[in-house]
């Protein structure tokens, strides 16, 4: 397209390159093409002045625009994402600050106007990276507040490497602890004249995950292994009428009645112990380091009448942290041990 046709064509189309006789409006095309290229220069002089003048108002208004957006609105010229979260926030009724300051402040969000409410919401909808980040930042925050709370507790962080108590590893891959206290440690054991149960039972059914006589048991931390019955004899019918006219009370019987074990000490006074399996892992002996994690035998019922009677029906893993001659729940509700094992177990602070 010839640059003088380009011209004429932009002139005609701005309402400031209309030619002031009128003649550009009023004519028929042709003509107008005519008269453009007949006084192209002449024309250029107002125009162009014109569009000089526009532009300077044009920027005129716009920096005016901009001065009373920046000394107008200090605040709401912060990014609207901060208001979703804080929607985002209260709408999961939890009352978090509005900035992105992890220090916890007293602000909490108020509730808008319904119709503010609505406007926030439809927000809230649009922008599904408002929410995620609202949600990270809640979890910041809550962080922080784990963290101050626990640093306005007396006792110092738990240090895993300062604390024998620590550090331990649930010995069954997945499961969760047991909320039953008849499986808690300090359990009440009617039949054994009110004795009571000195540790933890995992059974697939109260445990959150499968276990049966192949499911591994893991090695709760490093130590060295200093007991692992590999020539345990099964117990009988006859054995367990021994165990009931003793009435299932005394160290010895006890000791039968949690059947094929393995014992890991682990220093310092602490031994796990591991008891009922069915089998002991390949390489595990009395004397062997084991690490922590690492596989020593698999569940069973060894040691309990089910095992002859009706085999398959009580496969559980009961274990239990030793402490000296003492044991982890001791002199504690089943509550209060079930509370040291989560800790143990690095499941509770
Ligand atoms: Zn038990």
């Amino acid at each position: 397209m010839p640059r003088s046709r380009r011209k004429a064509i932009r002139r005609s189309a701005s309402p400031w390159g209309q030619p002031r006789s009128g003649r550009g409006l009023s004519a028929s095309r042709g003509s107008a093409r005519r008269s453009a290229y007949g006084r192209n220069d002449g024309w250029l002089v107002g125009p162009t002045w014109l569009y000089v003048v526009a532009a300077i108002v044009i920027f005129a208004v716009a920096a005016a625009v901009a001065v009373v957006q920046a000394t107008g609105s200090d605040d709401s010229t912060e990014p609207a994402v901060v208001q979703e979260s804080v929607v985002a926030q209260g709408e999961q009724g939890q009352p978090q600050q509005s900035s992105g300051s992890v220090e916890p402040t007293d602000e909490v969000a108020q509730p808008a106007s319904p119709v503010e409410a609505q406007q926030q919401t439809q927000h809230e909808e649009q922008s599904e990276a408002a929410l995620e980040q609202a949600e990270q930042q809640e979890t910041d925050v809550q962080e922080t507040l784990d963290y101050e709370q626990t640093d306005e507790q007396p006792a110092a962080p738990v240090d895993e490497a300062d604390n024998p108590l620590r550090g331990f590893l649930v010995p069954i891959r997945g499961a969760c602890i047991t909320e039953f206290a008849n499986h808690l440690p300090s359990a009440n054991r009617e039949y054994r004249n009110d004795g009571v149960h000195e540790g933890l039972d995992f059974y697939q059914w109260a445990s959150c995950t499968s276990i049966n006589y192949g499911t591994e048991i893991l090695a709760a931390k490093a130590g060295v292994v200093v007991r692992a019955d590999l020539d345990y004899v099964e117990i009988t019918p006859v054995d367990w009428q021994r165990f009931s006219d003793a009435n299932w009370e005394g160290e010895s019987i006890l000791d039968e009645l949690r059947g094929r074990q393995v014992w890991i000490d682990h220093g310092r006074g602490i031994v796990t112990r591991y008891a009922h399996l069915s089998a002991i892992a390949d390489g595990i002996a009395e004397g062997v380091e084991v690490q922590r994690g690492q596989v020593i035998g698999y569940p069973g019922e060894s040691g309990q009448q089910e095992v002859y009677a009706n085999p398959g029906t009580d496969i559980h893993l009961h274990f239990e942290i030793r402490i000296g001659a003492g044991w982890l729940g001791q002199g504690e509700t089943p509550e209060a041990a079930r509370q040291l094992y989560l800790q143990a177990f690095g499941l509770a602070d």
